[in-house]
């Protein structure tokens, strides 16, 4: 095996041959716009909104310009408004607390524990203290909590949820598709998620009222009876002309490129639990670094991975990950005081009024991420695990 990885982290595949020939299609016809379509013809949005319903087994589903979009339109759907406070996770990507806050609502951190997912009794104490009544659920990283422990917990208090589901598209709880949960739904296409059109996202919900809001809200004008996912028309008596136009539509050139993937979804999740599951074994048994057990009744996918050094020295952490980025291994580290790339966490996002999570921030400091794209071989994941182990070792006898 050799000293140095030389594959890229941030290479992922390139789109399906299938989806490229549809894009081709829409780019010959020009009817990009998600509601230019000729007699009789649904669009490639429309459809995949059906397929994505069907795959998900919500009854409705709109596709939107951006994961985060997404978040933000389910919020707005469920009647979030300015100052209103919201619940969400100290651990997760900053588009998750940016959404809230283009709303002008106030996020509201729950702390994290060490599987990574949400602390419920955290979480009991915020739905106590705050004001909340919508928990913005983020799978970071894919790792989903005790779900029907959760939905006890917001359903005895009256909260909504919305799960943002970006890192667990195919992903399920005890059987149940994530997103499948909360009242609303979020997912990302963004070219790191599980499916990729460079920039999209997907809302599900089984609910009339709020579907027919959220597609007025993404722009449908009155053009709604053309989303064949959607609610009938009479959910949008009442509302139409009290919901803004916040434009966000998908439009059929992303969406064409889209629909083959999610028919390769199951595959590709397979591909990339066989390379997590090589990391994962690789790793496990390092002195000082924990890994995090996934329960059995967690389908996950293995699109990323992360461990934990808990309780390291700074200067021992920065020592792993130069020693790894020098031989080709990239880690990011959650718990760097400036925040980097795409890693930043709650006390980073200052527009939030300042909390406090000292458990969580012992394990945020701690914790390490890779990226596990299916351009890698299984080769490649076990030489990136050995290097790992290798310099974690190293680092950690000094
Ligand atoms: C990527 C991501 C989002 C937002 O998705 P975009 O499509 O990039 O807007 C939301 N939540 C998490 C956890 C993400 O990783």
């Amino acid at each position: 095996m050799t000293d140095k990885f030389t594959g890229s982290f941030t290479q992922q595949e390139p789109i399906p041959e299938d989806g490229i020939q549809a894009a081709l299609k829409v780019l010959r016809h020009g009817r990009l716009h998600r509601y230019n379509v000729a007699e009789g013809e649904a669009g490639e949005t429309a459809l995949l909104e059906c397929e994505f319903a069907a795959m998900t087994g919500a009854k409705y589903a709109l596709a939107v310009a951006s994961g985060g979009y997404a978040i933000a339109c389910a919020l707005r759907a469920v009647g979030v408004v300015c100052a209103d406070e919201v619940l969400s996770n100290a651990f997760t990507l900053a588009p998750v607390p940016g959404a809230i806050a283009s709303l002008g609502a106030v996020p509201v951190f729950v702390g994290v524990d060490h599987s990574l997912t949400i602390d419920l009794s955290d979480l009991k104490d915020k739905i106590k203290t705050s004001k909340a009544r919508v928990l913005l659920l983020s799978h970071m990283r894919g790792h989903i909590c005790d779900m029907d422990a959760l939905m006890e917990i917001c359903d005895a208090a009256s909260v909504l949820v919305i799960e943002d589901c970006a890192h667990t598209m195919g992903a399920r709880w005890n059987g149940v598709v994530s997103g499948r949960h909360g009242v609303m739904a979020a997912y990302s296409t963004q070219t790191y998620k599980h499916m990729n059109s460079g920039e999209g996202g997907l809302l599900i919900c089984d609910d009339a009222a709020l579907m027919a809001r959220a597609v007025m809200l993404s722009g449908s004008y009155m053009l709604y009876d053309r989303h064949l996912a959607g609610p009938p028309a009479e959910a949008y008596t009442d509302l139409r002309y009290d919901v803004p136009n916040i434009s966000g539509r998908m439009d059929n050139l992303r969406a064409a490129i889209l629909r083959p993937q999610l028919k390769a979804l199951d595959q590709q999740i397979s591909a990339w639990n066989a390379r997590y599951r090589i990391v994962e074994s690789g790793l496990r048994g390092t002195a000082g670094l924990t890994l995090i057990e996934r329960p059995d009744v967690e389908k996950f996918v293995g699109s990323s991975i992360q461990f934990l050094l808990l309780d390291w020295q700074t200067g021992k952490i920065e020592d792993v990950l130069q020693r790894c980025r020098a031989r080709g291994v990239e880690l990011k580290w959650f718990g760097r005081d400036e925040p980097s790339g795409f890693t930043s966490r709650y006390d980073s996002w200052r527009y939030a009024p300042a909390q406090s999570l000292p458990q969580s921030d012992r394990v945020l400091k701690s914790i390490l991420d890779m990226r596990l794209p299916l351009t890698f071989t299984l080769e490649d994941c076990a030489q990136i695990a050995a290097i790992i182990r290798n310099e974690v070792g190293v680092v950690y006898q000094t």
